[in-house]
């Protein structure tokens, strides 16, 4: 499962190349894109394929002066630079640079409808994220007002979206009515936006969320307005998985949250083991908690090799293998002939779990107890999560106890629902890819 994107925005003194150094912080959003526009009397945007700073040489980062500049990193399927971020797009005699996390529920249906106008709009991106700017650019056309007019994106486009729009000097942000993805804003020398809080941090500033259904207009000033109120759902993922540990979104640090999903995960079992130890790193707030509770020593009993990269692996069972053992090594005395607590955030298609159990039994663990600290995933995400297909989903097709036997552990435990819930500390979740229970206003149309 991968985020799909992080986004940015900023107006303070050196916007463009503060503008980099927040995407760096946001690297774990997305690594095979990354782009920055800055307003220089019209949108110029600097992007490319591969990580920020692969991107961005010496020599780029001088081409973005400018007080004004939204940013973006994206994984992105097919890798094509003709979808990385921001996206240029033109419509009704206006020109607008877009940066956008989410994916829209309604794309093909409205872009129909666009296509119909027979207004001239001529769409150059196969991605959702284009849409989205045109919608702007049309209804600001039809209502001469920035606000009105993302009154009526809210009212016409549907899915996730957290989006940063430059354009004539301006930039433009918004959240979708029910706050799928998260987005933070920051108030010092200047006004920042970004898709996690704690890209924001290292610029010294007064840090809030922006709220679902809220606009922002840059210009001159700053000015906010709630356009849009629906039942909020924000992505439990981002808490499971996505987000850095350091940041706090919706009111909740995503550390304290996984922290206590071990926490509930060891109250809902009742099995004694003689080690905790976590599938690094993100398994380990999970691994802490489950140990505290429990009273269960936790140890370091994996250790991952960070320089891995992109490395190349040949195709083939034993380079599959290879890579499991070049990515993960474990530490022989932690796990040798002892019963092994193995806490991970989650599974998909089990294929790592099952060789990160055969790895440990390999080492000489007596038993390996697997505990999920999230409940099974079985059902794709629509809202911008690169969820792989319901047949590829193990936990849609097998039983918990079938799901044990595949990846070869001698117990399996997943959290709960209700668990999760109390873990993350808030109601307003959107928690559909384990229940199948989408959020009504995404497919209202
Ligand atoms: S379906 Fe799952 S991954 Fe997608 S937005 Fe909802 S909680 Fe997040």
């Amino acid at each position: 499962m991968r985020e799909k994107c992080g986004i940015f925005a900023a107006k303070t003194e050196n916007a463009g190349r503060k503008t980099y150094y927040a995407l760096i912080a946001l690297q774990h959003r997305g690594q095979e894109s990354a782009g920055i526009s800055i307003w220089r009397n019209k949108v110029k945007t600097i992007k490319g394929l591969g990580l920020v700073s692969e991107v961005f040489k010496r020599r780029r980062l001088g081409q973005l002066r400018s007080n004004l500049a939204i940013g973006h990193v994206r994984y992105s399927t097919s890798g094509a630079l003709n979808e990385a971020q921001p996206l240029e797009a033109s419509c009704c005699g206006k020109h607008i640079a877009i940066a956008h996390n989410g994916t829209l529920t309604n794309f093909l249906p409205l872009r129909r409808e666009y296509e119909k106008k027979d207004i001239g709009i001529k769409f150059s991106h196969s991605i959702d994220s284009e849409l989205l700017g045109i919608s702007f650019l049309w209804h600001l056309k039809e209502t001469g007002d920035e606000f009105e007019a993302m009154k009526n994106v809210f009212t016409e486009v549907r899915g996730a979206y957290s989006v940063a729009f430059l354009f004539e000097g301006k930039i433009i942000i918004a959240r979708d009515p029910v706050g799928f993805r998260p987005l933070s804003y920051g108030l010092g020398d200047g006004y920042y936006f970004a898709s996690e809080d704690s890209a924001l941090r290292m610029f010294n500033l007064k840090i809030r969320d922006v709220r679902p259904g809220e606009v922002f207009l840059v210009d001159e000033d700053v000015e906010s307005k709630v356009l849009a109120r629906e039942k909020r759902a924000h992505c439990v993922f981002e808490y499971i998985y996505f987000a850095r540990p350091d940041s706090t979104l919706n009111g909740v640090n995503v550390y304290r949250a996984r922290y206590r999903m071990g926490v509930e995960l060891a109250r809902e079992d009742d099995f004694k083991g003689d080690v905790v130890i976590a599938v690094p790193d993100s398994g380990r707030a999970a691994a802490i908690g489950y140990s505290h509770e429990s009273g269960i020593p936790y140890e370091e009993g994996l250790i991952k090799n960070r320089y891995i990269g992109r490395t190349f692996i040949m195709p083939g069972q034993f380079y599959r293998e290879l890579k499991v053992r070049l990515k993960l090594s474990p530490v022989r005395d932690v796990i040798s002939d002892r019963r092994v607590i193995l806490v991970d955030d989650s599974i998909v298609r089990g294929t790592t779990m099952r060789r990160i159990v055969s790895l440990l039994k390999g080492a000489g663990a007596k038993e390996v107890h697997v505990r999920i600290a999230s409940p099974p995933i079985k059902y794709p995400c629509y809202m911008g999560i690169d969820i792989p297909t319901r047949h590829e989903l193990i936990a849609a097709w097998k039983s918990v106890e079938e799901i044990r036997k595949s990846i070869g552990a001698d117990s399996l435990h997943y959290l709960s629902v209700e668990g999760l819930k109390r873990a993350v500390g808030i109601n307003e979740l959107c928690i559909a890819c384990l229940t199948g229970e989408y959020p009504e206003w995404a497919f209202r149309f």
